[in-house]
């Protein structure tokens, strides 16, 4: 079995629990910043994403809340913050 499907299984095994609102958005007006371009290989969910216009786009949901995107955009183009209480990741270690 590859590390990448054994670490799929791995995060599989995590619970997400959706807010309201997303905890971690593009500023608006920056969405076509460069910085952006720097989580889409360093989010370890993989949640960073090139759309067919070569935007960058985020899905929240899956997120490790890690920081890795907040230190490698910066707070000018992402607004970062943990998900509201009772939302979120649940880490399950298999
Ligand atoms: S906090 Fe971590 S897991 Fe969540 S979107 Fe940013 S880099 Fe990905």
């Amino acid at each position: 079995m590859s590390d990448a499907r054994r670490l799929a299984e791995k995060l599989g095994l995590d619970v997400f629990k959706p807010g309201k609102q997303p905890h971690i958005r593009i500023r608006p007006g920056q969405e076509n910043d460069p910085r952006l371009g720097r989580a889409i290989p360093l989010c370890p969910a993989g949640l960073y994403s090139r759309d067919d216009q070569g935007r960058v786009a985020l899905t929240v949901d899956g997120c490790l809340e890690c920081g890795t995107c907040r230190v490698v955009c910066g707070t000018e183009v992402l607004e970062w913050a943990y998900p509201e209480g009772g939302c979120g990741v649940q880490f399950r270690f298999g």
